[in-house]
């Protein structure tokens, strides 16, 4: 029997339109399915929205329509928009669907019988946006602490669930499953609020204030408080109780939500489980929020953009990466467009994008345009071993909610491939006839590697998996999961290679500072100067994230450089070094020279380098530099 996965995002409220905080968590939850579905388990994977209670019903009003075509409307906008993103919910819920009614009664029923609705009077300050009573000592001056307004003091009969009953159960629960609630922040943040007695949970909301609900089974007078509702909306999407689904997922129920959500779900909810006799959820998993500062955002593009534009923008694969990589998953992180841009050109374009990039092309060059034969002596296991640990890692990363540490994980192979190519010189290789069977094997090593890195980046860039693996000539295999990467003679040999578009293109900035056009001249009689002076010339250690000939120059190489900032600088070493071997090395390079023109190119530094047996050599480091280094 296949080990089954249950993933639920909260259903969204229709009283807002779909922002960056939606998306992520529907992001998260579709990364955590694709993967779950990967390793061969069962699963399960729900979304949807949350339609009744005061705000619906007054936000409809205002808009002059009735509640339900209002719910129609942006229930509409959120299912419309999880395509875009490429997610893979298996069932969208409403609130306002039949199955949910009649599940939300059944549910009231049976606790109502077993005696845990009891109906009381209550007297308080009522905050409409809240949908809640506030005790007094809970308001800040007079005020709603969420809303900055003041509450409306209310008086009626309600129903009310016995929560208070089940908080010594729920302590121990959560002190007998450590990871019941996680990350143990918020674990511990529940267990603050259980310090306190637990109040019992006004349930109902009297029909002469509002009609937007689901009518008690036991008082037709009464709606159903909005959460109490909404909550059960996890196990109805199962066919709960009897319904096979429910047999099969509930038992691996993971739940997924934002902070401002945590109470709801860490104490509502396993009490109304447990009152209803239904076990409880194996996690709740909460994350922090993102932080955008609109009027920060994206002064040096120009623009101000909303962050779901981004993904237009720049592309949906960009986008699900940025999310995943940039927020420690239950901490709270900054949203900018700088941040991912810099992101989308350093992991993506540089890192990842070269690296495919340059391999197929000399795959294809050295290999004859197909995957090689290669016999098993002639393999490097190094990469091999790569992959193996990667595994392990990105394995243990999901298993503990740490996302951002499976990304990186996966980068630190990419990175060790890079080296690889860097180690291995197939260029050089590939001169000397001899080197064949070395350079095949080599050659086949990294499409191997390529391949390991497209099934592992698989369900966080399902789009760029699916172009790396039709390059290397795997897209028709269905053998995509874990344990394929652990076969060393995963492709097959003579698929065809298949050079394709840049997978991430460079996202160039503007710059406002204008280039001073002055030419310098180089002195070849070298006076004495004092250190003062020396200091003046600022050298730094520059990576070369791209190289290519200047157009009619037959000596002259255009680079583009990393020293903590992009430079394009133009190099007179076109006839010692080819563009291919350039990429990727650590050079030296004098930042602060006035920019000149060369071949009509603007050239912002220069490299250096110093004369050879034969031409020129450029000048490296005996050891791993710090790109922008300062050289003093
Ligand atoms: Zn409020």
């Amino acid at each position: 029997m296949p080990k089954s996965f249950y993933i639920t995002t909260p259903i969204y409220y229709v009283n807002a339109s779909p922002h960056i905080g939606h998306a992520y968590t529907t992001i998260v939850a579709d990364v955590l399915v694709r993967y779950h579905r990967m390793i061969g388990e069962k699963t399960f994977f729900v979304t949807g929205t949350d339609e009744h209670g005061d705000k619906i019903a007054e936000a409809a009003q205002k808009a002059g329509i009735t509640p339900q075509e209002y719910a129609d409307k942006i229930s509409a906008q959120f299912r419309n928009l999880w395509p875009k993103l490429a997610i893979t919910n298996d069932y969208f819920i409403r609130t306002t669907d039949a199955n949910h009614i009649e599940t939300v009664r059944y549910i009231l029923q049976k606790v109502y019988d077993s005696g845990d609705i009891y109906f009381g009077s209550y007297e308080g300050h009522y905050c409409v946006g809240c949908e809640r009573f506030y005790m007094e000592k809970e308001l800040v001056e007079g005020k709603c602490p969420d809303h900055q307004t003041k509450p409306e003091y209310r008086k009626e009969s309600n129903y009310f669930f016995r929560m208070s009953k089940y908080q010594d159960w729920l302590i121990n629960h959560i002190k007998n499953n450590p990871d019941f609630i996680r990350p143990e922040r918020y674990k511990n943040e529940a267990l603050a609020f259980l310090r306190d007695p637990l109040d019992d949970l006004c349930i109902s909301r009297p029909k002469t204030r509002l009609e937007w609900g689901i009518t008690l089974p036991f008082d037709e007078n009464y709606v159903t408080y909005v959460w109490f509702d909404a909550l059960i909306n996890y196990v109805t999407a199962l066919d709960y109780p009897d319904g096979k689904k429910f047999k099969t997922f509930w038992p691996a129920a993971e739940h997924l939500i934002a902070k401002d959500i945590l109470k709801p779900h860490g104490i509502y909810w396993p009490t109304m489980l447990k009152a209803a006799g239904i076990e409880p959820f194996q996690h709740l998993n909460v994350h922090g929020y993102w932080n955008s500062d609109q009027s920060k955002m994206s002064k040096s593009l120009g623009n101000i953009v909303r962050p779901l534009d981004l993904k237009d923008k720049y592309g949906l694969d960009a986008f699900r990466y940025f999310l995943l990589r940039d927020m420690v998953f239950g901490l709270d992180s900054n949203f900018s467009e700088e941040a991912f841009v810099q992101r989308l050109n350093s992991d993506l374009a540089n890192d990842l994008g070269n690296l495919v990039s340059r391999t197929i092309t000399m795959a294809i060059k050295y290999c004859d345009g197909k995957v090689p034969r290669v016999s098993r002596k002639d393999k490097n296991q190094s990469l091999h071993e790569a992959a193996l640990k990667t595994v392990t890692e990105v394995e243990a990363s999901f298993s503990d909610m740490s996302l951002h540490k499976a990304l990186i994980a996966i980068w630190d192979f990419i990175n060790i491939i890079n080296k690889y190519i860097v180690e291995n010189e197939p260029w050089t290789l590939g001169k000397d006839p001899a080197n064949k069977e070395k350079l095949t094997a080599i050659m086949y090593d990294l499409l191997l590697a390529l391949r390991a890195i497209a099934v592992l980046l698989m369900p966080f860039m399902p789009q760029t998996a699916q172009k790396i693996l039709r390059q290397i000539g795997a897209e028709e295999s269905q053998d995509f999961n874990l344990i394929s990467i652990k076969k060393d003679d995963a492709l097959k040999a003579g698929s065809p290679l298949v050079r394709g578009e840049s997978l991430f293109p460079r996202i160039v900035q503007e710059k406002e500072n204008h280039v001073q056009e002055k030419k310098t001249s180089m002195i070849d009689l070298k006076p004495e100067i004092d250190y003062e002076e020396f200091a003046k010339v600022d050298l730094r250690v520059a990576k070369i994230l791209a190289a290519e000939p200047v157009p009619k120059s037959n000596k002259l190489i255009k680079l583009k450089v990393d020293i903590g900032e992009e430079r394009t600088i133009v190099a007179g070493i076109g006839k010692d070094y080819t563009p291919e071997e350039l990429i990727g090395r650590k050079i030296l390079i004098v930042a602060n020279l006035k920019p000149v023109k060369l071949m009509g190119v603007e050239s912002y530094g220069m490299l250096l380098a110093t004369d050879a047996d034969k031409g020129l050599t450029v000048l490296t480091f005996d050891r791993e530099a710090k790109t922008g280094g300062k050289v003093r």
